[in-house]
């Protein structure tokens, strides 16, 4: 697969600069042969450019011919499945099987937004008919419905190489939503990357879709990202990465003269509660499953559960103790990066170091990654925030509550993050209700006897929470409502028939579900 290093610019693989870097393997330093061009500051802004151009056209688009855009572009990326899962398995380290699972997430979820889209109703059209005989004042007819925003940005994480990036659903979500998108690919698999962006190419081709409606852009330094929100012509921003990064992206947003949303999804700890009646009834099952999700894809998950808590109990002691013997003896795969190894090991190391923490299982040997089991006590962690940050790899923290009332504390002193779980009987949910009343003010997906690893596309899924989970806990970037992050309402007052936008004309064209005068119909 022919791969030329150049960024996606209103349709053309183009490269101007001089500066380049070249694709790693996962597990060392050794290059792939590919070399890539640092977007120059020019390119981002003709990126921006083509992407505003774009929407006067692509905004006009039926939303038939964006659904049949995305259904196109699932069908491209299907049909290169095999070298992109060669590329991303060397870029990457991934197994092979999840490489093809995560491909096939990504064509669902473009073919799930294109269904949205077909079935029209998406748009959230509401209509208040005209009452010209209300007395004191005759009321107007008002009329509303969501529009796109304008272009957006999208970043994507380096530990999904297809569904949390260049077509994954910060992309979706916009380019359903009527808004062009300009991509920042991901330094750690610049090559999937451009494959991904082939494809999307030819969709825009095969579907005649203005060239600037998607654009990528390549580079490893903070620069093109920094310069690519600062873009005036930029509206909203995807994000999903490290806590770091998002919060930089957001301060350089928030400065702008003219501040847009950004929904920057990050890392997230996804505290466990394990109740007391069922570790008496299934503590080895629950420290295998534990263990399982714990090391899931090394541990390279915003949903990894980075920490639970228990209730000091022989029961307890037994589960802490089972589940550090599942951890050690699983094998691991190699992390991402050079550097998200680098950075998991230097992070438990320093959880190490701090008073009141204990290392239940073995350190990493000659370099090679372990899964870690830490154990500590509920005010040694509230006392130490370092504790309760996500180290992003195979690792948990068992924190140890000497009660109930401990446990409730420590709920209480927990940030937002992505999910909180509870693991109980029926008996026991009903004794900790007080738990999960603090547990919905913390989280966006409250998950009962299950693992947080896997997070299902869906319309109801919400993948988000408080920060610093996200930067906008109002949102989700999975499932179809991710599509609202991209629009704004506008309203129509007293607007000619034949001037409104075929969801809001009388007579209900499209045969859509409307809100008209608070009743939801067809009418
Ligand atoms: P990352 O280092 O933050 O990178 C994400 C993207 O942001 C890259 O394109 C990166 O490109 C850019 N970036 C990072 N810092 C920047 C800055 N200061 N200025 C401009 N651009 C910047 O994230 P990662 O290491 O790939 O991903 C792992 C993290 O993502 C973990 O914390 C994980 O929990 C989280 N994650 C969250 C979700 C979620 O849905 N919440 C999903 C997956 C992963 P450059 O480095 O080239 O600038």
């Amino acid at each position: 697969m022919d791969i030329t290093g150049k960024h996606l610019i209103n349709g053309e693989f183009v490269a101007r600069g001089n500066t380049s870097f070249n694709a790693h393997f996962a597990d060392g330093d050794k290059n792939l042969t590919h070399s890539f061009y640092e977007a120059t500051l020019q390119e981002v802004s003709d990126a921006c450019n083509a992407a505003q151009k774009a929407f006067e056209a692509y905004k006009l688009k039926s939303d038939t011919k964006r659904a049949e855009f995305l259904e196109e572009i699932a069908l491209e990326i299907a049909a290169l499945t095999k070298p992109l899962v060669e590329t991303a398995q060397k870029e990457t380290g991934l197994p092979e099987a999840r490489l093809n699972g995560e491909i096939g997430r990504t064509t669902s979820q473009l073919n799930l937004f294109a269904k949205l889209l077909k079935d029209g109703h998406w748009v959230n059209a509401i209509i208040d008919e005209a009452q010209p005989e209300r007395l004191p004042l005759p009321k107007a007819d008002i009329r509303m419905l969501q529009v796109p925003l304008g272009p957006v940005a999208v970043f994507g994480a380096s530990n999904f190489p297809f569904a949390f990036s260049v077509a994954g659903g910060d992309t979706v979500s916009a380019l359903a939503a009527g808004c062009p998108v300009v991509f920042k690919a991901h330094p750690a698999h610049p090559a999937t990357c451009e494959i991904v962006a082939q494809a999307i190419k030819k969709a825009i081709i095969k579907c005649q879709m203005p060239l600037g409606v998607f654009n990528m852009l390549q580079g490893q330094t903070h620069e093109t990202g920094g310069a690519l929100v600062q873009n005036d012509l930029i509206t909203a921003v995807g994000f999903t990465g490290s806590f770091k990064g998002g919060k930089a992206l957001y301060d350089l947003a928030t400065r702008r003269a003219c501040p847009i949303p950004v929904y920057a999804e990050m890392g997230s700890v996804n505290p466990v509660f394990f109740l007391p009646g069922i570790l008496k009834e299934k503590k080895e099952e629950l420290a295998k499953g534990l263990a399982a999700s714990v090391t899931l894809g090394v541990g390279q998950f915003c949903t990894n559960p980075g920490l639970f808590v228990v209730e000091q109990s022989e029961q307890a002691d037994g589960f802490i103790k089972q589940t550090a013997s599942d951890l050690s003896s699983i094998t691991l795969g190699p992390m991402l990066t050079p550097a998200i190894k680098k950075a998991f090991i230097d992070g438990i190391h320093h959880i190490k170091q701090e008073n009141g923490v204990t290392s239940l299982t073995q350190d990493a040997q000659n370099a090679e990654v372990r899964p870690q089991l830490l154990l500590s006590q509920v005010d040694t962690v509230i006392r130490n925030e370092k504790i309760m940050e996500e180290v992003f790899g195979p690792s948990t923290v068992a924190v140890s509550a000497a009660n109930v009332s401990e446990v409730i504390k420590f709920a209480k002193s927990l940030k937002g993050h992505l999910t909180a779980t509870v693991f109980g009987t029926d008996d026991d949910l009903k004794q900790y209700q007080e738990l999960i009343h603090i547990l919905q003010q913390k989280v966006g997906r409250l998950i009962f006897n299950n693992f947080p690893t896997g997070v299902e596309v869906t319309h109801a899924m919400v993948h988000g929470g408080p920060y610093p989970a996200t930067t906008d806990a109002r949102s989700t970037s999975v499932g179809t409502t991710a599509i609202y992050r991209f629009t704004r309402p506008l309203c129509f007052q007293n607007c000619p028939d034949d001037l409104l936008p075929d969801a809001l004309k009388r007579g209900n064209p499209l045969n859509i579900i409307r809100t008209v005068n608070g009743v939801s119909s067809k009418n």
